[in-house]
Parts: structure tokens; C-alpha cells; sequence
């Protein structure tokens, strides 16, 4: 099905609101609309929006999380970007394994059982898309989404 990236992100953002409302944490989305088109599954990708959402949510304890929506000649990209505690640089290669959760003291403080992003990750990738993070400790965590744009007139 083809799916309009921006009305995706949408729903996913009225499902986490609360969350981040609960917390004292603003949600902003800032969506350039109209023509991030993809053709995959809009349920999942919205899954795993959703999930990046509630990492932010999760591990961040004051400020905000913002979504973006953009796109170049050759992507469209998603960024859900936080404020939150970060994650170590050399913790980064492993987020997106199985089970892998950072810092055990931290695990135990937030819980969580490490499968979020490896799930996230199978899944872009099953709808042929790409997700990267980057992060710095202390200061905050972004994670991009990125799907190749289809050619002009493939969504007739
Ligand atoms: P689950 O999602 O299965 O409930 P989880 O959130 O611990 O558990 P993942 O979502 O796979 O697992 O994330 C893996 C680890 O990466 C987390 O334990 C956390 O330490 C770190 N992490 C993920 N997202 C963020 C973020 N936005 N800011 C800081 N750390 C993060
Ligand atoms: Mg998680």
C-alpha cells in the first residue's frame, strides 16, 4: 500500500503524547507534508515510530522530543530527536542487538527488556529503509529512519 509518511507520524504522535505529557516532556512534530509518499506498511513503520517515541520518552528527563519530517531528491527521512541522558559512544554500535541494553545500572533504573530497536530495525529494513543514531552522552539521542524515494510517477 502506498502511505503518506506524514499522516503515519501523526497517529503515531497522538499515541505517545500522553506519555510525554505525563512526564513534563514536550512532543513537537514538524512535518514538511504532501508528498512523502512510501510504498510498504504503514501499521509497522508506524510501530516503529512509536517505539523510537517511547525511547525518548523513556530516557529523557526534562525538555523534549521532536519528530521531523523531510525529505531530499533521493530520501525521505524521519528524526525523532530527544534531550534525554544519550548513550555512550562506544555503546552505540550495539543498541540495535537483541537484548542489548546500555549500562546495567541504568537498565535497572528505567527497565525495558533490550528488543525495542532490533525489532525496529528488522523492520525498516523489511520495508527496505535504513535507520541510523547518534547521540551524545548527557545531551541528547537522535535516531533517522530513511527510506529511498520512489521514481516520479510510480504512485499513479
Ligand atoms: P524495550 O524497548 O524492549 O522495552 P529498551 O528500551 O531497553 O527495552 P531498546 O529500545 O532496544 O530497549 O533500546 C536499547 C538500549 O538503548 C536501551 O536500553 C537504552 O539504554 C538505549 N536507548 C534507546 N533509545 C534511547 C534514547 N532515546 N536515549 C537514550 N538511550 C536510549
Ligand atoms: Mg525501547
Amino acid at each position: 500500500e502506498w502511505v503518506d509518511l506524514a499522516e503515519v507520524i501523526d497517529n503515531a504522535v497522538q499515541k505517545v503524547d500522553l506519555k510525554a505529557r505525563d512526564k513534563g516532556l514536550t512532543l513537537t512534530a514538524s512535518l514538511n507534508r504532501g508528498s512523502a509518499w512510501i510504498y510498504g506498511d504503514g501499521l509497522r513503520i508506524e510501530q516503529v515510530i512509536i517505539n523510537l517515541l517511547e525511547n525518548s520518552v523513556r530516557y529523557t528527563e526534562q525538555g523534549g522530543i521532536s519528530i521531523t519530517l523531510d525529505q531530499t531528491d533521493r530520501f525521505v527521512y524521519v528524526i525523532v530527536q530527544d534531550t534525554g541522558i544519550g548513550i555512550a559512544e562506544e555503546e552505540l554500535p550495539y543498541v540495535f542487538d537483541r537484548f542489548y541494553r546500555v549500562e546495567k545500572s541504568r537498565s535497572r533504573q528505567y527497565g525495558g527488556t533490550g528488543l525495542g530497536l532490533s525489532i525496529a530495525k528488522k523492520l525498516v529494513e523489511l520495508q527496505g529503509g535504513e535507520i541510523f543514531v547518534r547521540s551524545k552522552l548527557g545531551e541528547g539521542t537522535s535516531f533517522e529512519i530513511r527510506f529511498q524515494r520512489e521514481e516520479e510517477g510510480g504512485m499513479a
